[in-house]
């Protein structure tokens, strides 16, 4: 199960990050290619149309493959019609306002997607483990939360969220791919081995943000996420289906079209 129902209490133990759906590389490889086909005529209507747009949130432990899933199923949409944020340690003006206040300030307009590699959940992830706010702060957020993108839903939103879930044994393999590979050390933070350190404390957090912020207008996705084919594959069926579920139309032509000569 990927999405989990609604508000139920997620374990992630019940969650193979190896799954592959039963599929082999090439198959996934070409469903993605062919998907990625769709996804593109999807954008151009929900940009054509104007009316609804949509917020991609993708959220992962280091090394856990936000930027390669950003890059392999968004390539090959006009560039035009998506913003990518990522976030960082908020600055001290940010700092100095509500959680949301810099999150809201990048959710897509209409006809737009927005993408957040890393997003507002880091409110209750970072700040959770490393107590950077105390616990009866952090403990609202998850209905703050639910609020928020409830509102964002609410005002012509859809919202997708993907927590690409991998082990911490493919987590190792990856560093040292980065350590071994000249090409990849600029990859490499060491700041990134103590949160490594941090591993079972954080999936508690996760466990916790699955658990209370999964809801209906925006489900969590828990992608397996070793195999970076599957996974692609996976986030890509996602946004596809609910792009295919938003009903979009290009929007209706200026009338008298037909009568339209072109001057020399
Ligand atoms: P890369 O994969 O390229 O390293 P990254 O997303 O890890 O990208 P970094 O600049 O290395 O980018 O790290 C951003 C850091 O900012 C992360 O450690 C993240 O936990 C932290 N961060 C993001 N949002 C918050 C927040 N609200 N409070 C505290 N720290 C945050
Ligand atoms: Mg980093």
């Amino acid at each position: 199960m990927i999405v989990p129902p609604p508000l139920s209490k997620v374990n992630l133990k019940d969650f193979d990050p190896n799954d592959n759906g039963n599929m082999e590389r090439d198959a996934a490889e070409a469903a993605v290619d062919q998907l990625r086909d769709e996804l593109s005529v999807l954008q151009e209507k929900l940009y054509a149309s104007n009316e609804k747009s949509l917020l991609l949130v993708f959220q992962a432990m280091d090394a856990g493959g936000k930027d390669g899933t950003i890059k392999k199923v968004l390539s090959g949409i006009n560039p035009q019609g998506v913003h990518v944020t990522s976030f960082k340690a908020p600055t001290s003006e940010e700092l100095a306002h509500d959680f949301l206040w810099r999150i809201h300030a990048h959710t897509p307009a209409k006809g737009y997607i927005s993408v957040f590699n890393r997003n507002h959940y880091e409110d209750v992830l970072v700040v959770r483990v490393d107590k950077l706010a105390p616990e009866l702060v952090w403990r609202e957020r998850y209905d703050h939360i639910n609020n928020f993108e409830k509102f964002l839903y609410d005002s012509g939103t859809r919202i997708l969220k993907f927590y690409l879930h991998i082990d911490k044994d493919e987590q190792k393999e990856r560093f040292q791919k980065r350590l071994d590979d000249p090409e990849k050390h600029w990859k490499f933070d060491i700041a990134d081995m103590r949160k490594r350190e941090q591993w079972d404390e954080y999936m508690k957090a996760y466990e916790d943000m699955l658990s209370k912020c999964n809801t209906e207008y925006a489900p969590w996705h828990i992608v397996p996420a070793n195999r970076k084919w599957y996974r692609n594959l996976v986030v890509m069926q996602a946004i596809v289906e609910t792009m295919r579920d938003m009903d979009l139309h290009y929007p209706e032509p200026q009338t008298g079209l037909d009568k339209v000569v072109i001057p020399d």
